[in-house]
């Protein structure tokens, strides 16, 4: 068999992010509607499938994986995960997309069970705005559980900031200063079009990396970053500090054609593609072959022969897809 993921396009897959829960304690307006109906427990993958799943794409040359969700610390006994993902030999890289609010506790934790980077979400930096962009988040919860992450000595941290037009986009120099003064990097994303929201019209609350770029040039120098980032981020450097400022601008910036990465979502499914709705039931494989890890690498061998080319997001019509980002795995 095969021991290496290369479609169609002659990509070589190499990063998985795998969505461990649907669940989470924020309802970001821009990720959730404020009513937001919760997968049955039983539809989840249970974690020994979860370790199933990534031990067969590391068999298969996956060299990254990124826990993500909804809120991955919510999950319980997720360090039982981690624990399991970090043994396994050929994985170089497990790291974590967090919201902030359980770093404080698990911060420690969380480095002792292997992993090794941490993004974590943070649009404002002010108290009520955070609460309003998050419907229930506490601001101050997530600065310590950053402040958390920073002692405990992670290799690397990030912030990512979604920007909205008139709710948080005069904050984008605040936020890299911010990043700046712990020594740590920021990526600003562009929000997209997955599941319907009716808080707000997404076209309207639209804001360009481009713009964000302008906007900062006021008070930074940015200046080309050489950094190998295997994604679909710009970065810069900020001149005179170790801080990267990154951008995710999957309406302007084309970046398909580098793709190393599919998504697994909370209930198995393989994702090929961000902005196309194509999956293959990994869930069904595993239950119907369990303990089968050839039936299921070869599940994902024949399903990455469907890796479309590229995505077309278009935040001006209906959205085209109906999945939300907690369910995707972003
Ligand atoms: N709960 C964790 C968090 O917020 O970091 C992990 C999951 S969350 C879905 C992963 C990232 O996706 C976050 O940085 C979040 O800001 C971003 N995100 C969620 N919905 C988005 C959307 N519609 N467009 C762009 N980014 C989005
Ligand atoms: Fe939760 Fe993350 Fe979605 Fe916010 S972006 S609602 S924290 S999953």
């Amino acid at each position: 068999m095969l021991d290496q993921l290369i479609d169609k396009f002659h990509r070589k897959i190499t990063y998985v992010r795998l969505s461990v829960t649907d669940r989470c304690d924020f309802r970001c307006i821009y990720c959730m509607d404020e009513k937001m109906t919760f997968l049955p427990r039983s539809e989840l993958l249970n974690l020994e499938e979860l370790e199933w799943v990534g031990r067969a794409f590391v068999e298969l040359g996956v060299t990254k994986i990124r826990i993500t969700g909804g809120e991955p610390l919510v999950r319980k006994n997720i360090l039982q995960l981690f624990q399991g993902l970090g043994k396994l030999k050929g994985l170089k890289e497990l790291v974590l997309t967090t919201n902030g609010s359980q770093l404080e506790k698990m911060a420690i934790s969380l480095k002792e069970a292997g992993i090794q980077r941490i993004n974590i979400s943070l649009d404002s930096l002010k108290p009520a705005r955070f609460k309003k962009m998050t419907r229930v988040g506490k601001l101050d919860k997530v600065l310590r559980g950053i402040d958390a992450a920073i002692h405990a000595g992670f290799k690397g941290i990030k912030i990512n900031a979604v920007i909205l037009k008139n709710r948080n986009h005069d904050e984008v120099i605040d936020l890299v200063q911010f990043a700046i003064e712990r020594g740590i990097d920021i990526t600003f994303i562009e929000e997209m079009p997955l599941g319907v929201i009716k808080e707000h019209d997404r076209a309207e609350a639209f804001y360009s990396s481009q713009q964000i770029r302008d906007d900062l040039t006021t008070s930074f120098t940015l200046l080309d970053s050489t950094a190998c980032t295997d994604g679909p981020s710009k970065y810069y450097t900020v001149k005179n500090t170790d801080t990267r400022v990154g951008f995710i601008s999957p309406h302007t910036h084309n970046f398909c054609d580098t793709c190393n990465r599919v998504r697994v979502t909370t209930e198995g499914q393989l994702l090929l593609c961000l902005g196309k709705e194509q999956s293959v039931d990994l869930q069904a494989v595993i239950r119907a072959h369990p303990h089968d890890i050839t039936a299921l690498k070869l599940a994902i061998i024949q399903a990455i022969a469907h890796k479309p080319e590229k995505h077309n997001f278009d935040m001006t019509a209906a959205p085209q897809i109906l999945r939300y980002m907690n369910r995707t795995g972003g």
